[in-house]
């Protein structure tokens, strides 16, 4: 008797793990076969049975500390612990032998010890100081075909009803408005697609939670303001103050910097691992960190000199900015700094700067301009 002859498949290993149908978030334990010629998995839950030939099938090189993963060409995955047996068929059948040296390294403890705290410290780096460089040079150069996929993208969202609903304003009302805003439109320039949309704050609805007077910008010029804010208003130049530091976010590319900084690390990842079930979900997120995304300290300021110019240009003072943002943080100040339970989505009265610091800043614009 000889051990060969009990062996019913010859070199096959079975390696257990998870798999995902690549549909759901769900996972199902589930158990590979892996042979020179391919690979079975076995997903009990399921009931599934499957093999695909060995050019079919492709698996990630190994990272340490990170599941390896096996895809299939209907999309799923399979993820185990197992790096083990994975790696030991992959030599076999001549996987990923590009790596084998790195992996070598990798397996001595010394070596990936020290590799480990090489790729900690890059990857805090990178977020602390590369991030927020790298986003606003991604963001000064993203195409204007992207900017409006963006606008376009996340305008569904908001036009699901949850945000904002129809405007009530009256037609001639609406009229009234779009004319001033096509002229600071004029005014900020650039070659934005700039468009005013004027909507309900408080839509009402069972999922709703209105965003009340409020105003903000998407990348491609897409401007909204609520119903809201328009009675908040003492004066049209006080909306016209908004609109132009909203169209200062615009220009300066801040929001499309903040969802690449906020979307860092799945880009990073998505990038290393060249995988496309990230991609679509990076394209996915872009309205939700869009939405939830603030501006930095600097690109408020930034803005808010963008609309300071816009307003001594026009009326001879930044007065109509500052008198809103005081009433609205009077109106609203309380309970809406960070901790609030509503989305720090909409532009006006966030936490940084403080709006008392915000209105110092537009007095000194002014008085540094009329001595
Ligand atoms: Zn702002």
């Amino acid at each position: 008797m000889t051990g060969k002859a009990v062996r019913v498949n010859v070199g096959a290993t079975a390696v257990s793990g998870v798999y995902f149908d690549g549909r759901s978030s769900r996972d199902h334990p589930a158990t590979v076969t892996l042979t020179e010629q391919g690979v079975t998995l076995n997903v009990p839950d399921l009931n599934v049975t499957r093999t695909w030939p060995l050019p079919e099938v492709s698996v990630d090189p190994a990272i340490p500390g990170v599941r390896r993963v096996v895809k299939f060409p209907d999309g799923g995955r399979y993820e185990t612990t197992d790096d083990a047996a994975l790696g030991a068929w992959e030599r076999r059948v001549g996987r990923n032998r590009a790596l084998s040296g790195v992996r070598w390294l990798e397996s001595r403890w010394t070596a990936a010890l020290g590799a480990l705290a090489l790729a900690v410290a890059a990857v805090a780096a990178f977020i602390v100081f590369g991030i927020p460089a790298l986003a606003t040079q991604a963001a000064a150069v993203t195409p204007r075909s992207v900017l409006a996929t963006f606008d376009r993208e996340t305008l569904k969202v908001l036009n699901s009803g949850t945000y904002v609903g129809a405007t009530k304003l009256s037609a001639a009302r609406q009229a009234q408005l779009q004319r001033e805003f096509r002229e600071v439109a004029a005014w900020a320039g650039g070659g934005y697609a700039y468009t005013l949309l004027l909507r309900d704050g408080e839509p009402g609805g069972p999922d709703s939670f209105g965003i009340g007077p409020n105003a903000f910008a998407l990348p491609g010029g897409t401007v909204v303001m609520t119903d809201q804010l328009v009675a908040l208003a003492n004066s049209d130049r006080e909306l016209m103050g908004v609109l132009a530091h909203e169209t200062g976010h615009v220009t300066h590319r801040h929001g499309l910097a903040g969802v690449y900084q906020g979307l860092g690390l799945t880009l990073v990842s998505t990038v290393i691992t060249g995988d496309l079930v990230s991609a679509s979900t990076f394209a996915a997120a872009v309205p939700a960190a869009l939405l939830r995304g603030g501006y930095s300290r600097a690109a408020e300021t930034q803005a808010d000199e963008v609309s300071g110019r816009f307003m001594l240009e026009r009326y001879r003072t930044t007065r109509p900015l500052q008198d809103i943002l005081a009433r609205l943080e009077s109106q609203l100040g309380d309970g809406k700094d960070a901790g609030d339970s509503k989305p720090s989505v909409f532009d006006l009265l966030r936490s940084h700067p403080g709006t008392a610091q915000r209105i110092e800043h537009l007095r000194a614009i002014e008085r540094a301009a009329l001595p």
